[in-house]
């Protein structure tokens, strides 16, 4: 049985206002080259300057997973032609990272996994080619070039497809929480590639292939099991896995070499002459690391001891720092936290993914849904008016209570009502009558929930199953 080893390296964009190392917009979707000055454009005698927000960014990325953050470190030049590379070098680190040793703990079935960080060093990013906008050209645009990225590297921990989605997961929740980068892979700023190479028990580390080019966590779970099975395949007809890059096609689901040529690099790393050494200094480390918000997995496990809340439930609640905070401010504000969470899990995300799917954006703040959950527990309405009610709010923007009185929604427990709506339904449904006299006892689902709907849901469900017990029974 062959055993996969995977390991990954994953590109994430800053979320800086500006380049790496020039002052030009590092945004997202401008026109092209129109965000390029002569140090991005690689002109003569342009120099560089680091930019300080960046290099804070990829420190306290590098803190929150868990790396030694170094005092000093180095940028090399990483010496290759590309269209898209003016200079003819990207600016990265060598030999001296920004950071090393660090590690996430990915969970799974039974005890979670922990997945070493080898390394993470800052670097720009290359410009654009642009293959369909020019038919039988190719265009570059280099509003890219020089924006800021941390490259993170895995040691080969992970043993399966399943286990590099969960780590990627992970991760990105990770540096959401540290709000260091937006994480949009549609948009290019986490990109992910994974060297995979397979061994039987007791065989070293083979060659590997470094598999490329896939948009979306999904992606890269196919990706690799394509892979894997590939590498298999050839071990058992006989032949020899060789180290080469794998471009990953979607659309037919399957990795192909990139010809051979494109990947025997060499590239004359050296120091990058017109940069001093990075320093920064034990003070500003510690000062980085007291800052760091509470990270996701450490919230989690509060939510289930603080909270009482299943693994799950806690997970789920925990997926972006926005939604945990919206959640916690429900619980503050009253709601008892299993209710809370039932709601945020349900109806609260149902409307947001139909919406923005931002939280933030959601019209229903968590004061407002805290009233309404009071008028439900209070039992002033009843739950599907509840549910009504939420659905008018998110419309309306108004209060739940002014909902509840303007339309008077309030609860019915007038026994006269109650009387007169299960008289009626008794009397449009003889059949059913008959049937549960007869001993069917799972039409009383039946005969309330006619009821609860003649009264528009303002029936005490409580309240109408006696009195429909009283009449069929008595
Ligand atoms: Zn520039």
């Amino acid at each position: 049985m062959f055993e996969p080893v995977i390991g990954l390296e994953i590109h994430v964009q800053l979320k800086t206002a500006t380049k790496m190392f020039c002052g030009n917009a590092a945004e997202y979707g401008a026109l092209p080259n129109t965000h390029v000055c002569p140090v991005c454009l690689g002109l003569p005698g342009a120099l560089p300057v680091i930019n300080e927000h960046a290099v804070r960014l990829g420190a306290r990325a590098a803190l929150g997973v868990h790396c030694e953050v170094h005092e000093e470190s180095i940028f090399a030049r990483k010496n290759y032609f590309y269209p898209d590379l003016p200079k003819g070098y990207q600016i990265t680190q060598f030999d001296r990272p920004i950071a090393t040793n660090g590690w996430l703990d990915v969970p799974g079935e039974g005890v979670p996994t922990r997945v070493r960080i080898r390394r993470i060093h800052l670097e720009e990013d290359a410009g654009k080619s642009l293959h369909d906008r020019i038919p039988g050209a190719t265009a570059v645009d280099l509003n890219r070039a020089g924006t800021p990225l941390v490259e993170i590297v895995t040691e080969p921990d992970i043993r399966s497809p399943a286990e590099a989605r969960a780590f990627l997961v992970q991760l990105k929740r990770a540096l959401e929480y540290l709000e260091v980068s937006d994480c949009n892979m549609e948009e290019g700023s986490l990109r992910v590639d994974a060297n995979v190479s397979i061994r039987l028990p007791g065989e070293d580390l083979g060659p590997k292939t470094e598999v490329k080019n896939m948009n979306s966590f999904s992606n890269v779970e196919r990706a690799i099991h394509f892979e894997i099975g590939r590498q298999i395949g050839l071990r058992e007809r006989g032949g020899a896995v060789e180290h080469q890059t794998m471009l990953w096609d979607a659309g037919r689901g399957e990795a192909r070499p990139m010809r051979s040529k494109e990947e025997s690099h060499d590239y004359r790393y050296f120091p990058e002459p017109d940069l001093p050494p990075l320093r920064l200094d034990s003070g500003r480390i510690g000062e980085l690391r007291e800052a760091l918000p509470e990270m996701p997995w450490a919230r989690q496990a509060r939510f289930g001891s603080e909270h009482k809340l299943s693994t799950k439930h806690a997970e789920l609640l925990t997926a972006s720092r926005p939604l945990a905070d919206y959640y916690e401010a429900v619980v503050s504000a009253g709601v008892e936290s299993q209710e809370a969470a039932n709601w945020v899990m349900g109806d609260v995300l149902a409307a947001v993914n139909a919406g923005t799917g931002s939280i933030d954006d959601f019209a229903i703040r968590p004061a407002p849904l805290a009233e309404l959950l009071s008028l439900l527990s209070a039992g002033t309405i009843t739950r599907p008016v509840a549910r009504q009610v939420f659905a008018r709010m998110a419309q309306s923007g108004k209060s739940a209570r002014s909902i509840v009185d303007e339309e008077g929604l309030a609860q019915v427990r007038d026994d006269d009502a109650l009387q007169r709506w299960v008289a009626e339904v008794i009397a449009e449904s003889p059949g059913e009558v008959e049937r549960f006299r007869g001993g069917d006892a799972k039409l009383m689902g039946f005969f309330v929930g006619k009821v609860m709907k003649l009264s528009g849901g303002k029936a005490d469900p409580k309240q109408v199953n006696t009195v429909i017990r009283e009449k069929l029974n008595g």
